[in-house]
């Protein structure tokens, strides 16, 4: 008999995402199909746009999600914003900034990567001489909270030197929406993206994006067709404005989600959650220290959301992440790219973001590292976190 129902463990996802899904959001996805012209569910649009716009912080008529993980999010906003011969300027200091560069040259772009270490931010003084040395730049580009490496690229710096070098800013923000400060509108952004499995806390399927009405009028004056049909903003506008023109056979089911988990983050208020984050994330750090762990992204700059944390000599990375998973039902993330097999990634993201999930993880990891012969000063890295969860 082949199996014919498939029952998932229980887990605790405290990786680079997914995250876990509040189960109010699970419970929208159960809710009855619509057709996705059904006036009814037009109304769930609408509602998405506009508790998008609060969530992005922004005032821009163009906000709608992406069928797709975030990284139709990236693909949308990068294909429709760069045509065959624009220079594009990257900053880049990890994984996804090399994704967003690999992108704008499949869409024929001149493209200049300004590279950084992974775990620190892009440094702002080499991109601004990058943009004036590559002259006339459309688009310059960064990812906030680079998921690969735990490290925070603060966007207001680059949103000056687009603004002087009359450049348009795109900002991945796949990672921090919903758990960090996002204002697209007060940053000066022109495209901002974003995923539902991070900080939203919904799965994997559909991707919030926004773009100023300088961009937008950079996307409807292209000479070339965007090459993604699919993606094609315009396209993808006309179905989420009044127009409603037929272009994909919406999600249904995850745009049930994605309304349901922007309710939730507007019900819990945006300056409440990112606190929440905040106090979750400092006090994983503090016990990782204390424990005797060194972080891998520079301090200052680390997110609340995802921690870096070095593997110690000796001690076996996948021996580690298996024993976490198999007999704790934790999830934890491994290196990506030149940190594999270097760091742990921790996620406190949206659901998984909790003070009981920051303990239960130092004492498992601690627990494991000292099975690999690792004295982590696991009674130390308890007291720090727990300090850093009390005091507000
Ligand atoms: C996760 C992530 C992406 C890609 O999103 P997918 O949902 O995996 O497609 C892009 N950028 C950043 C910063 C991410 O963390």
């Amino acid at each position: 008999m082949p199996t014919t129902t498939f029952t998932p463990p229980t887990r605790i996802l405290m990786g680079p995402g997914p995250s876990g899904a509040h189960p109010r959001v699970l419970t929208a996805m159960t809710r009855p199909l619509l057709g996705h012209l059904d006036p009814d569910f037009l109304r769930v649009m609408d509602g998405c746009r506009a508790m998008l716009r609060e969530v992005l912080q922004t005032e821009n008529e163009v906000t709608l999600a992406t069928p797709g993980t975030g990284t139709s999010g990236m693909e949308a906003a990068v294909m429709n914003l760069v045509e065959p011969g624009d220079r594009v300027v990257v900053g880049i200091c990890g994984y996804f900034g090399e994704r967003i560069a690999q992108m704008a040259e499949r869409a024929g772009g001149e493209v200049t990567r300004v590279q950084s270490p992974w775990g620190q931010p892009v440094d702002a003084a080499v991109v601004e001489a990058a943009v004036k040395a590559a002259g006339n730049v459309k688009l310059l580009a960064i990812v906030h909270a680079e998921t690969s490496t735990g490290a925070e690229t603060p966007v207001e710096p680059f949103a000056r030197i687009a603004r002087e070098n009359g450049a348009l800013l795109l900002v991945d923000c796949v990672t921090s929406l919903g758990g960090m400060p996002v204002r697209a509108d007060a940053w000066g952004a022109d495209a901002v993206y974003s995923g539902t499995q991070k900080c939203l806390s919904a799965p994997p399927g559909v991707a919030p994006i926004t773009v100023s009405a300088r961009a937008w009028d950079a996307v409807r004056r292209r000479e070339t067709p965007c090459n993604t049909w699919y993606l094609d903003l315009q396209l993808l506008e006309a179905y989420w404005d009044e127009r409603r023109t037929y272009h994909h056979t919406a999600p249904i089911s995850m745009v049930y989600a994605l309304h349901e988990a922007l309710s939730l983050v507007l019900e819990e208020g945006l300056e409440t959650r990112w606190a929440r984050h905040e106090r979750n994330g400092r006090a994983l750090q503090a016990g990782l220290e204390a424990m005797g762990l060194t972080l891998h992204a520079q301090a200052g700059y680390r997110l609340p959301v995802l921690t870096t944390v070095r593997i110690p000599v000796g001690v076996e990375d996948t021996a580690v992440r298996g024993a976490l998973l198999h007999r704790y039902g934790i999830e934890i993330g491994g290196g990506l790219g030149e940190l594999k097999g270097r760091v742990w990634r921790i996620g406190l993201m949206g659901e998984s973001s909790t003070p009981g999930n920051v303990l239960l993880l130092l004492n498992a990891l601690g627990k494991l590292l000292r099975e690999q012969g690792f004295k982590a000063d696991i009674r130390a890295g308890l007291d720090a976190a727990t300090e850093r969860l009390g005091a507000g």
